[in-house]
């Protein structure tokens, strides 16, 4: 029998209702394939988690309690609504309520202590996770299937220490995850195992980063050696550019793993940015489909783009929540370790770089990060570059900027796009802030105001004919 991993983000398990929706899903595919299912929290309560946990950095128990008896609530309404019958609501209800209880702890302790660490962080936000995978598996319970439930680190998925941002030692990894599902996956058991949550080699939990359930399902679909993995959303599948902003974009049918990663990069949401890299190299195809309209056969990514040179730009995407740093100063020219003192000061601190540009003078850097980051960043270069003995004049910031990627394998090659492009955002006389292409030349990258940002995806989206096969 075929294998395939099918990975159910945030949306799909936001209900009862959707959860049973799931359970259909996987029903359907039993009698084909052997399943391992990953999922998601329910939608928003990794938020509410991240939040949760800087309030309770600041000593406020009582908030705790209200957060924790809601959680409780809303999860419990969900076990009603998704499972029919009442034994096997009642066990699940009781492994919430355990759960709860673990969490209240946790957040007490970070009252009492006043430290919220990446560690710790990651601790909190882990419970999502180990929330919805008891009703996704409960449910599948319901619908009369043999299944059992893991945690990632259960399931075994060992990371490096890189709180947040984990990736996994994915020789060890492959090892215990065919030893702990191989032998399930045989007697014909659907494993459910919580995405985005894993554990270092101390078995401290770790996660792999926003939106890592995507990661979850790849690194599980390499160690299991799947035939395809399937990540269901909320959406056909990914599409021409963000259909929130733009009601036209068009489905991909089809797209090359690189194609797919620089539009995960650059913020289309449908796929993590990572996920793609262990897949990739074993040549697994990924396939993202709609759980609300699963007959939709969604986009399928695999090695090679369809040969379609006529069309050069594939997507086009808008990254918020950015800041742009700028690192200016006569006295950089010609100071070897300048640049090397900007970008070890914010790898040090954890900031990842996302785009960067820099003046042939030497005088200027410019770098775009996430805008949560910025204060950061800026008090640690400031305090680093001080240390040069003044050799830096300024160090400055945008916070209100977004990012706009323009995507497609063929872009490689083709004369005069982006001139194309850059004339299309100044037709609508807007100023671009900084520009970068990356060395695979399948993107174009820009530095916009973020107001006018929407304005320019759908002029893109149109001038192109994107939303025209
Ligand atoms: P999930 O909870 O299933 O992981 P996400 O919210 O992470 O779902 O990703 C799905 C969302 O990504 C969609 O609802 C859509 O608004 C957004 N998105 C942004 N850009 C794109 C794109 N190019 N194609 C498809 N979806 C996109
Ligand atoms: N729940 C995690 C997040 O919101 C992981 C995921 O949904 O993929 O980032
Ligand atoms: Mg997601």
């Amino acid at each position: 029998m075929k294998k395939v991993i099918m990975k159910f983000g945030g949306t799909s398990v936001g209900t009862g209702e959707n959860i049973r929706q799931v359970a259909n899903i996987v029903t359907h595919y039993s009698k084909e394939y052997r399943i391992t299912v990953v999922v998601s929290a329910l939608a928003g309560v990794t938020n509410k988690l991240l939040e949760i946990a800087c309030q309770a950095k600041k000593g406020d128990e009582k908030l705790v309690k209200t957060f924790t008896d809601e959680l409780l609530q809303k999860h419990k309404e969900t076990v009603t609504s998704a499972i029919t019958s009442k034994v096997l609501q009642e066990k699940v209800n009781q492994i919430i309520e355990e759960i709860i209880v673990e969490l209240g702890k946790v957040l007490t302790g970070i009252c009492y202590v006043g430290e919220l660490t990446a560690k710790s962080k990651d601790y909190v936000v882990s419970f999502g996770e180990r929330l919805s995978a008891p009703i996704v598996w409960g449910t599948i319970q319901d619908h009369n299937l043999e299944t059992q439930c893991f945690t990632g680190r259960e399931a075994g998925i060992v990371t490096d220490s890189n709180f947040g941002e984990a990736d996994p030692l994915m020789n060890f990894t492959i090892h215990l995850v065919r030893e702990r599902l191989g032998p399930l996956l045989e007697k014909g058991v659907i494993p459910v195992v919580t995405g985005f949550i894993a554990a270092n080699q101390d078995g401290v939990v770790t996660t792999v980063g926003r939106g890592g359930s995507d990661y979850t399902a790849t690194i599980l679909g390499v160690a299991l050696s799947v035939n395809e993995v399937w990540i269901w959303t909320d959406v056909d599948g990914i599409l021409t550019t963000d259909p929130k902003l733009v009601s036209t974009a068009r489905l991909l049918p089809q797209l090359s793993y690189q194609e797919a990663a620089e539009m995960a990069i650059f913020g289309a949401k449908a796929m993590h940015p990572r996920a793609l890299g262990p897949v990739s190299k074993e040549n697994i195809p990924v396939r993202i489909r709609n759980t609300f309209q699963p007959e939709n056969l969604g986009t399928l990514i695999t090695k090679e783009p369809i040969s379609n040179t006529e069309q050069a730009v594939k997507a086009v995407a808008m990254i918020k929540n950015v800041a742009m740093l700028n690192v200016n100063g006569a006295t950089m020219v010609g100071a070897p370790g300048s640049y090397a003192k900007v970008f070890d000061t914010l790898g040090k601190n954890n900031i990842n770089i996302m785009m960067i540009a820099t003046a042939i003078s030497e005088a200027n850097i410019s770098v775009i990060i996430k805008r949560s980051m910025l204060s950061r960043a800026i008090s640690n270069i400031e305090i680093a570059l001080s240390e040069r003995g003044g050799l830096v004049s300024e160090v400055t910031a945008e916070d209100d900027v977004a990012v706009i990627a323009v995507v497609g394998a063929y872009m490689k090659g083709s004369l005069g796009l982006a001139s194309k492009i850059f004339d299309i955002v100044a037709k609508k006389g807007i100023n671009i802030r900084m520009i970068a292409q990356g060395s695979s030349e399948s993107n174009i990258s820009f530095v916009v105001k973020e107001k006018d940002g929407i304005e320019i995806v759908k002029a893109i989206h149109e001038e192109f004919n994107l939303d025209k096969t």
